[in-house]
Parts: structure tokens; sequence; C-alpha cells
């Protein structure tokens, strides 16, 4: 069997992130790579979103960019700018079809379908495939979204709506989100924080008529893409392995508050293609220790009030934007850190801290 430098297990986001950022800075010259992928073909299955607070690979990738974005409450709305870290959206399908027609390029690198086609036993491995058990106390951000497009123009393409808790909360967390990509087209998306142990909050396709029929009070569309997931808002199972270390979901690039994983996943390859001749014994890769700790509590709170999340969240946003983004995205400083903090609500935040 086969022999590769370096295997990949799993060619999505982070797979092929990695892949491409070793690609792109010739790492994989004298090195041979094997990716193993078990999907027949690469489509749009995801939309990935977020602040643009470091560069990445893949601006000719982007659906959309904002530079305004809201957030409400029944009754109230804040509106806010982000013109020095632009909001992005990035097409997967894309993505997909750019890093592919790179790595093509090489003969160093090869896509299998599963594992036992090769002889892993001298190869360094990067592992994309998360180990999750069924765990009915662990959060999850679980959403679905359709892309639809409408027959007249109706959507201010200038801003998006990051979170719309005017809606059924069902004794849990639930927005809405929209970005709007053009005055007739975008992406509604309905967005659940729960347990995922109540099978009734994953009629998403009535919850996002309804939205679009009665709160954006749009009655002529037609559904252009629908794609469907959660986030697991708990780090998967890890084990200390000598050859190998985790990326992506699975290597805990997701900061747990926000489901937000896409960037953290860039910063973590462009680590590894630094560091690839000593990877073995390089510090691990992580988020901040103390986004780790502010998160835990954060959720410990979610967990126990789910009713009062929506003020929380939009309290939080009270903050200049600049310093809510850095924070979400792990780049606020201590100062940023505490303008955050002291705007949540004490009492439950301390008794958090006992759970
Ligand atoms: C629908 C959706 C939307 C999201 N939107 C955002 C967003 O807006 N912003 C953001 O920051 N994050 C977002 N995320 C979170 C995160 O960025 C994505 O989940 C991202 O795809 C994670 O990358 P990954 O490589 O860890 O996992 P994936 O992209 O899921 O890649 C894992 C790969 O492993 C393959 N695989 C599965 N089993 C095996 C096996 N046994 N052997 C080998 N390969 C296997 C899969 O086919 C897949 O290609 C979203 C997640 C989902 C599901």
């Amino acid at each position: 069997m086969k022999e590769f430098d370096y295997i990949i297990i799993g060619g999505g986001c982070a797979g092929l992130s990695l892949a491409y950022e070793l690609e792109i800075n010739e790492k994989l010259k004298d090195k041979t790579l094997a990716i193993i992928e078990p999907r027949q073909e690469y489509k749009r299955d995801k939309t990935w979103s977020f602040w643009k607070v470091v560069p990445h690979n893949f601006d000719d990738c982007i659906i959309k960019s904002w530079d305004n974005f809201s957030v409400n409450i029944p009754n109230k709305t804040n509106y806010l700018e982000c013109k020095d870290y632009p909001y992005q959206s990035i097409d997967s399908g894309l993505f997909y079809e750019k890093i592919n027609n790179k790595l093509k390029e090489n003969k160093n690198i090869h896509f299998f379908k599963d594992l036992k086609e090769i002889n892993t036993q001298n190869s360094f491995i990067f592992n994309s495939v998360p180990d999750i058990k069924k765990d009915y106390l662990n959060l999850w951000q679980h959403f679905c979204g359709v892309e639809i497009e409408t027959e007249n123009n109706i959507f201010d393409d200038e801003i998006f709506n990051l979170m719309d808790f005017d809606c059924d909360q069902r004794n849990s967390v639930h927005f809405f989100y929209t970005l709007p990509y053009s005055k007739n087209k975008a992406l509604v998306e309905t967005t659940w924080l729960s347990r995922m142990n109540d099978s009734s909050l994953k009629d998403y396709d009535f919850q996002i008529k309804e939205y679009i029929d009665k709160h954006l009070k749009i009655k002529n569309y037609k559904v252009l893409y629908r794609e469907e997931g959660a986030i697991p808002l708990f780090y998967p199972k890890f084990k200390k392995e000598k050859n190998k270390i985790n990326i992506g979901t699975a290597g805990g690039m997701t900061r747990l508050s926000t489901g937000y994983t896409f960037l953290n996943i860039q910063e973590h390859s462009r680590y590894i293609r630094k560091n690839i001749e000593k990877i073995s014994i390089n510090k691990k890769f992580e988020i901040n220790k103390k986004y780790q700790f502010l998160d835990d509590i954060f959720l410990r709170v979610l967990n126990k009030n789910p009713e009062k999340m929506p003020n929380i969240f939009f309290n939080m946003f009270k903050t200049s934007p600049k310093t809510i983004i850095k924070f979400l995205s792990n780049k606020s400083n201590f100062y940023e850190d505490l303008k955050i903090i002291f705007k949540m609500p004490k009492g439950i935040f301390i008794k958090a801290l006992f759970y």
C-alpha cells in the first residue's frame, strides 16, 4: 500500500484550507499528501460568514461583504457599523472548486475515499473528523437557511440582520438571520441554541416560511438553495497522539459562544504551514484560554436561563461595534473584554461560576 508524508482525513473546510495553504506556500513540492474524503462530488453545501478581522485566501469566493448590520428584540433594533471589519459570506461551492483546481496541479497530492486504502504508519496525520458521542447535556447551534429570490426588489442589501429575536422562543433560544445578497436575493436562516433533544424545534421549513410570509412580508419568491446544519457548542473528544493533530471542528476551532469557526480554521492552517517542519513538537494551536473560560460561563447561563438570552445578546451589542466584533472574533484586549463583561447581568453570571 502507498505511503505519504502527510495525510489529511476529511477534505472539508479545514482539510482543504490546510492543503491549499501548504500548496500555495510550496510546502508540498518535495512532500506527498493524501486527502481522505468519502463524498462523491463537491457542491455548495454551506455558507461561511464572519467579520474579516484577519486576511484569508478566499476573497474571490465571497458572495457579498457588508459594512452594516442590525440586531433586534421585539420593538427594539440596534444598528451597527462594521467598516473596519466587514462581514463576509463565502460560497462553499466556489471555495471547493478553487482549491480542488489548484490541488490538481500537484502530482504529489492524491485523493482517496477511505483511510484503509493507504498505509498510515509513517505519516503525519491531520484529522478533521470529530469524535462526537450523543449526549443530551451538550448544547448545539442548529439551523436551516434558504436562499430566496423575490419577484421585486425588496431587500436593503447595504445591511444584514445578524439576530432577530422577534420570534417564537419555545423555551429555547431562537433567532432569525438574514443576509441580503442583492435587492432581490437573500439567505434567510432560522437558528436555535439548544440541546437538540426536542425534535419539534426542527420544523425548519415551516419556521422559515412563516417568517418570510409574516415577518418579511414577502409573498412571491422561489428557493434557490437550502442548507441545514448543527455546530457543536462543546469540544469534540480529543486523544493526544504522537503523529496526529486534529483540525477544524474536531480540533477545537469553533468559538463555542458563537459557532464561528471559518477564520479560526484559516489561522490554524497558517500556523501549521509556518511550523510544518517541526509540527509534531510544536505547541498546540488553540482558541485563547480566556475565551474558552468566558464562553463556558456564557453557555452555562444560556443553559439555565434561555428566556433571558435575547436581552443578554441585545445588550452585548450596545458596546461599540469594534469592541464586540473583536471580542466575538477572539481579537479583543483585556480592556475590551471588561467592556463586554460589564454589559452582562452580574447576578446570573456570578451564579453560573458555581453551577
Ligand atoms: C451548514 C453550516 C454552516 C456554517 N456556517 C458557518 C459560518 O457562517 N461561519 C463560521 O465561522 N462557521 C460556520 N459553520 C461552522 C464551520 O465553519 C463548518 O462546520 C466547517 O465546515 C468546519 O470545517 P471542518 O473541516 O471541521 O468540517 P467539514 O467542513 O464538515 O469537513 C469534514 C469533512 O470530513 C469528511 N468526512 C466525514 N466522515 C469521514 C471519514 N470517516 N473519513 C474521512 N472523511 C470524512 C466530510 O465529508 C467532510 O468533507 C457552519 C457549519 C455548517 C454545518
